[in-house]
């Protein structure tokens, strides 16, 4: 409930600096709209946007943790059905061919959950579980793509077809977006990448020097687009584009893009075995 109703400081900064470098007119205003709506979101702690998404959960277990993540699991699972009861959220979670909902925001591989092993550190100690939550709202979710790029489509073709997404997405995904890309691995791995990409703090930078410079290149491109605040034009396309990647295999070269609207929406709870829970975002 804290993810749907609060958005993340640094969503909420870049958010006031694209409004204050917007170059249109129609652009700022929508952008007003949107610090109204946050504004109005935290005042009332109403739900930032009506469309509560799809529920993803991305799990940083620490080496040494000892809790059961069956359980955990099933915790969390619980947790979303009794959200949707207790605050009358809407029901999203249908079966693909019949239509029938759940009622719960659960069911078959509801939450989608994705496990991640992590050494310990300053922010996750070892013995402790991250929980980071995605509500995914359905217009930036449809707006997913992947490419099974070759070695040959070269650096020069991971940049086009973001590019050619963001265009494609056009004002679908509810821009300004969050890009988010995963590169390199499988097709599974590389899409899934691309989610956890969209989890990284506005502002970050990936690890590796070489994919760093290429968000830098690829945000700039993306805000020439000129599609802007909500499809109606304006310097404004992108907040920021994130990369996470993973070696792939010597004839193959994936690339997934999952676009966050600016309603990017983002909670998670450190858990650490004195049962101390130290919620963030
Ligand atoms: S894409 Fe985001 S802002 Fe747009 S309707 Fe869906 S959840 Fe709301």
């Amino acid at each position: 409930m804290r993810a749907l109703k609060e958005l993340p400081p640094d969503v909420k900064a870049a958010l006031r600096g694209a409004r204050d470098s917007e170059t249109d007119p129609t652009g700022r205003v929508l952008l007003d709209i949107m610090a109204e709506n946050i504004a109005v979101a935290e005042r009332d702690t109403n739900l930032v946007c009506q469309d509560t998404g799809t529920v993803v959960f991305w799990l940083e277990v620490g080496e040494d943790c000892a809790l059961n993540l069956a359980k955990v699991t099933a915790a969390v699972s619980a947790g979303i059905a009794r959200a949707t009861l207790e605050h009358s959220l809407r029901p999203n979670a249908v079966h693909p061919v019949t239509r029938q909902n759940t009622h719960t925001n659960t069911g078959r591989h509801l939450p989608v959950m994705h496990y991640e092993f992590v050494t310990g550190s300053a922010e996750i100690p070892g013995d402790a579980l991250k929980l980071h939550c995605l509500p995914k709202g359905s217009g930036s979710e449809n707006m997913s793509f992947l490419k099974m790029l070759i070695p040959a489509d070269g650096v020069q073709g991971v940049k086009r077809f973001i590019l050619e997404c963001v265009v494609e997405a056009g004002p679908k995904p509810c821009p300004p977006t969050v890009v988010g890309v995963g590169l390199g691995g499988t097709s599974d791995l590389c899409t899934a990448l691309a989610k956890k990409a969209v989890l990284r703090p506005l502002g970050s930078h990936s690890d590796d020097p070489v994919i760093a410079a290429l968000e830098d290149e690829l945000f700039a491109a993306a805000n020439e687009l000129g599609i802007g605040p909500m499809g109606l034009g304006g310097s404004n396309t992108v907040l920021g584009v994130h990369i996470e990647h993973a070696d792939t295999h010597i004839t193959q070269n994936p690339v997934a893009v999952n676009l966050q609207c600016w309603a990017a929406r983002r909670s998670s709870a450190l858990v650490t075995p004195d049962g101390h829970v130290t919620y963030g975002f």
